[in-house]
């Protein structure tokens, strides 16, 4: 039987961690798990139902009817495709907020290991070396300048077609650091047996390439 295995992929916004993590996914022929469209989905669902996430009773309501999966690259709210809707400004600020509440992540977290039990993936996110797989076979941290971040971010922006300015990206994106790195629950931080990897200077192949020489 073939052995599975879990690659790891944490780092602040915009380190290039769901790029590179489709590219390993697709060179090693297994799945990619981007939890941070998780977060982005119920952080979605909280505004269009209009919920105050700091209610524990409605926010246990919302977490007990709602369940996000993956289809072909596609998140799945409910069974509904939001991958179209959950890219915005607003909607990675909502992420954020209900991805420091505790209950929120005990929900989410359950949902990714029981993603990577049966199969290999590659996953990325906040908490995924620390927290969901901790024995992760491969481990790896990416970063990159806060302005060589926020510059990826404004490009992709942008292209969607996203009316925003870099100095707005790169103050959402600072502002977002903040709270991921100082929240409570789970702070962003690397994994001490993680490898952490400055992209500032490497393009998409440069990264990939040296992940993948580094699982070998
Ligand atoms: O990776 P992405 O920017 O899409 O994540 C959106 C937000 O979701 C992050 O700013 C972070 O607050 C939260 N997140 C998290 N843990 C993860 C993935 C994302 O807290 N594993």
């Amino acid at each position: 039987m073939e052995k599975i295995y879990q690659i790891a992929i944490d780092g602040p916004a915009g380190s290039g961690k769901s790029t590179i993590a489709k590219a390993l996914a697709k060179e090693l022929d297994i799945d990619y798990i981007d939890t941070g469209a998780m977060y982005r989905a119920f952080g979605y669902k909280i505004r269009e139902k209009g919920i105050d996430m700091h209610n524990p009773a409605e926010l246990r309501e919302l977490l007990d009817s709602t369940d996000i999966d993956f289809d072909h690259g596609k998140t799945l709210l409910d069974g509904t495709d939001v991958s179209g809707l959950i890219r915005t400004p607003e909607v990675s600020m909502l992420a954020s907020d209900c991805s420091a509440i505790a209950e929120v992540r005990q929900k989410l977290v359950k949902l990714q290991q029981a993603m990577g039990e049966t199969k290999s993936v590659v996953m990325d996110g906040r908490d995924i070396g620390t927290v969901v797989f901790p024995n992760a076979q491969y481990k790896f941290f990416l970063t990159a300048s806060s302005e060589e971040r926020a510059r990826r971010r404004f490009a992709e922006l942008t292209a969607k077609g996203e009316k925003t300015t870099f100095e707005e990206v790169l103050e959402d994106m600072v502002k977002r650091d903040t709270q991921d790195t100082t929240r409570k629950v789970t702070p962003l931080r690397k994994a001490d047996d993680a490898l952490e990897v400055d992209t500032t200077s490497m393009n998409i192949e440069q990264v990939t390439d040296f992940i993948l020489s580094r699982i070998g």
